[in-house]
């Protein structure tokens, strides 16, 4: 198949264009460097079908991130037929420095000007057709966002494939001219591919190219001997990218002609950065975004407006008694309002859990309890399968309004700022701010953000980054959080956003920590400079966001229906048969094959709080934690479908806990209760989840990216120690407060032993 590259500056829209041309929903965000790895799709609109090559996005050839190599790899040695050089026409000038480069390479090439709905709002003109003539290569105008002139861009570039192109270059004018010259011929003579750009490559002195062509470096060197130029000596790679940007003025600039010419004009972006990333407030302004995120999210009293007027419940107002709401209006108001109003996410969650899972799952549960079906039979299609996807399914809503609200700050370009605030702070803990982009990707899902460490430059600060990455709870343990701290609340304790939001912070405080602890012993290392251009504030688009959420729904439910639906019948078979192989009722689960087996390694987990100090039921933790490994949603169908068992034993034992159960949420914040769990031990347990080791992909996930074996089994030896500590201290000082005194002694000797090490580590050198 034809093949077209695209290439570009970081943010300068190639993801759009791509998913633009094929119709695929890769991410795009508002932040340089969100794609690190090459994507494949298709254009189907031509008389052939293309193939379309995403590539990351690059400054220029000479390559110092390996998402970079990525790049120049592609182009030299897959040889597209075309590639398509993505530039943003509102940073004309800077976008052609990398276009001046791919000129050097014998490859077919189209310009793509990109954002010209920017350059046209702004009232400035661009004549393409001067443009073209002095690249000698096609200039297409486009819009990507509005999918405006990508038919003809298309067209432009088939017909440029079939037409060979030598490479040109514009160091032409410059005093390097002859070398180039000479340095090309040579490298023709031993039948090299693409001879000029390999010819200022190494007259550049580029590491790749001496390596590559030992034998003609001493030519260059020869040339130096006799060569000084009067502004740069011999440091020909700035003489080359002077050399660049003098033609670029000269001969490309004539070609923009911008209608705020000479005044300066404060845009909006300046404005808004004025007080977004102020040295003072800009910090506290993005925690409190974050906050209210969390709040838009799960309070379930929006604003504390209910706090405030006191504001009367539907029982009070008469419209719900002991049968539950009177009608089916109230039903659906009691999802909006009962006492307070709830905020946005809670609404989503409450109409889509009562109305849609609710019923539909209901009624389906009805139907197989009527259907005349075994005992066993109905029991793992109730309560083993249905039970478990509708407690994975229940959450559906709030992991992609959350997951919305992230994408909206990640579009809007204000996420990138903060790491700009954010990246005097992180060198203090020895990471740059490049690191906080994948980190923030965490929130979503690791997989995705241990790929996006591929930025970071130094490989010590990607080991720690990677290691760190779970620590930014994922959308799968969302859950998790959100129905123990429904059972915290249950238990009267603290509001259900302002729990969520303390453990995600939590997360990122045991980052943090994690990362010092590790730059400081086994990770040392000089922390690279953090350079990156900010992306102006967008807007948002309204289809890109709802791309990305279909995306991530969808990906979700692929997953309950899979591996969530699988490892919940292997859960349901290993706790209704005990080792003999004989069916035990739901009643009897505490002899179960899994009961026994939770049993025997709860002592582990008693200083973590969920160990032998809990009742009969103490096992569901540990059982489901361990499950949790295959996929965080795990955790959560475990106790969906135990809790069924659990109130069955206790509606045996006390009675009448029958009505709790109908809810499948409920029967989990029950089953909770029944094991006299401590609200200590229950924050021990989510922060065990959210810090030991994450699910098997996102292991996979590290395997790949940390390539020396070592440095994987270190990392996972890492998540079991700092899983394991951390919970430990929670749960230690959350129920006995004077231990935090002990472990902040410990600590702190273990603090002084490292910098003493340091210390005479450094006086050795
Ligand atoms: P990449 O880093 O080169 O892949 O760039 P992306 O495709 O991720 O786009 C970067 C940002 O530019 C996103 O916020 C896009 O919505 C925005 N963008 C892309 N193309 C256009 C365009 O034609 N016009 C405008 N106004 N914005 C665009
Ligand atoms: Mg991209």
């Amino acid at each position: 198949m034809i093949r077209f590259a695209l290439a570009g500056n970081p943010n300068s829209g190639k993801t759009t264009l791509f998913n633009g041309l094929t119709g695929s929903t890769a991410h795009v965000g508002n932040w340089p460097g969100v794609t690190v790895d090459k994507k494949e799709g298709v254009y189907k609109k031509l008389n052939e079908p293309i193939q379309i090559i995403d590539l990351p996005g690059i400054y220029s050839l000479s390559p110092y991130t390996p998402e970079e190599v990525v790049a120049r790899n592609y182009i030299l040695d897959e040889q597209p037929d075309c590639v398509i050089n993505i530039v943003d026409a509102t940073n004309l000038e800077r976008n052609l420095y990398l276009t001046t480069q791919i000129m050097e390479i014998d490859v077919p090439m189209v310009i793509a000007l990109n954002m010209m709905d920017e350059v046209e709002k702004e009232g400035d003109v661009i004549y393409e057709k001067y443009l073209e003539l002095e690249l000698g290569v096609p200039v297409v105008k486009i819009s990507a966002l509005k999918e405006q002139g990508l038919d003809e861009l298309m067209e432009r570039a088939y017909n440029s494939y079939k037409k060979d192109r030598s490479g040109v270059t514009v160091l032409k004018e410059t005093s390097l001219n002859h070398l180039i010259n000479d340095v090309k011929i040579a490298l023709k003579g031993q039948k090299v591919l693409n001879p000029l750009f390999h010819a200022v490559k190494l007259v550049e002195s580029d590491e790749l190219e001496v390596s590559m062509h030992n034998n003609i470096v001493a030519m260059v060197e020869e040339f130096k001997n006799t060569h000084q130029d009067s502004t740069f000596g011999t440091d020909f790679e700035a003489l080359v990218a002077d050399g660049r940007y003098k033609y670029i003025c000269k001969h490309f600039s004539p070609a923009i002609k911008k209608k705020n010419k000479d005044k300066f004009k404060e845009t909006k972006s300046n404005k808004a950065d004025k007080i977004l990333t102020h040295k003072i407030w800009g910090i506290p302004i993005f925690i409190l975004v974050l906050f209210s995120i969390f709040h838009l999210t799960f309070a379930e009293d929006f604003l504390y407006l209910g706090s405030i007027f006191n504001l009367p419940s539907l029982e009070d107002l008469g419209l719900v008694n002991e049968h539950g709401p009177i009608n089916f209006g109230v039903k659906l108001l009691s999802c909006i309002y009962d006492g307070a109003i709830f905020s946005p996410g809670c609404i989503i969650n409450n109409l889509w859990n009562e109305v849609i899972i609710g019923e539909i799952f209901g009624a389906l549960q009805t139907l197989i309890e009527n259907s005349g079906l075994s005992y066993w039979a109905v029991g793992l299609l109730n309560n083993g399968i249905i039970d478990g996807i509708c407690g994975v399914l229940s959450f559906l809503p709030w992991i992609l309004v959350l997951f919305m609200l992230f994408s909206i700050l990640e579009d809007s370009g204000y996420m990138a700022r903060i790491a700009f605030i954010l990246d005097k702070l992180f060198r203090k803990f020895g990471l740059s701010g490049r690191a906080f982009l994948p980190m923030i990707m965490g929130f979503g899902c690791s997989v995705p953000a241990m790929i996006n460490t591929r930025t970071l430059a130094d490989s010590k600060e990607k080991i720690a980054t990677i290691r760190v990455i779970p620590f930014f709870s994922c959308g799968a343990k969302l859950p998790i959080l959100t129905a123990i701290s429904g059972a915290i609340v249950a238990g009267g304790v603290g509001n259900a956003d302002i729990i969520t939001f303390g453990m995600y912070l939590l997360g990122i405080t045991c980052a943090i920590i994690s990362v010092l602890f590790m730059r400081s012993t086994t990770l040392k290392g000089e922390t690279p400079p953090f350079i990156m251009e900010l992306p102006t504030y967008r807007l948002p688009r309204f289809k890109n966001l709802m791309l990305h959420l279909w995306d991530k729904a969808k990906h979700f439910i692929e997953k309950a229906f899979t591996i969530i639906l699988a490892s919940t019948i292997v859960i349901w078979v290993l706790t209704h048969f005990n080792f003999g192989w004989s069916f035990l009722g739901d009643d009897k689960i505490n002899n179960s094959i899994l009961a026994n087996i939770g049993k025997l390694v709860q002592p582990i987990f008693t200083p973590l709080g969920f160990g032998s100090q809990l009742g009969e039921f103490g096992w569901v933790f540990i059982v489901a934690a361990v499950v949790g490994l295959i996929a965080k949603e795990n955790v959560i169908t475990t106790f969906s479908t135990l809790a069924t068992c659990v109130i069955a034993i206790l509606s045996l034992e006390i009675g009448g806990l029958d009505y709790m159960a109908e809810d499948g949420i409920d029967a989990v914040r029950v089953m909770i209760m029944a094991t006299n769990i401590s609200v200590p031990a229950l924050i021990s347990f989510i922060a065990f989840n959210m810090t030991t080791i994450p699910c098997f992909a996102a292991v996979a996930t590290a395997r790949a990216e940390l390539n020396e074996k070592n440095t994987f089994s270190g990392t996972l030896l890492f998540w079991i120690f700092a899983s394991y500590v951390i919970a430990s201290v929670i749960y230690t000082v959350g129920t006995w407060w004077w231990t935090l005194f002990i472990w902040l002694a410990v600590f702190a000797i273990v603090g002084v032993i490292i910098k003493l090490r340091n210390k005479s580590l450094k006086k050795e050198n």
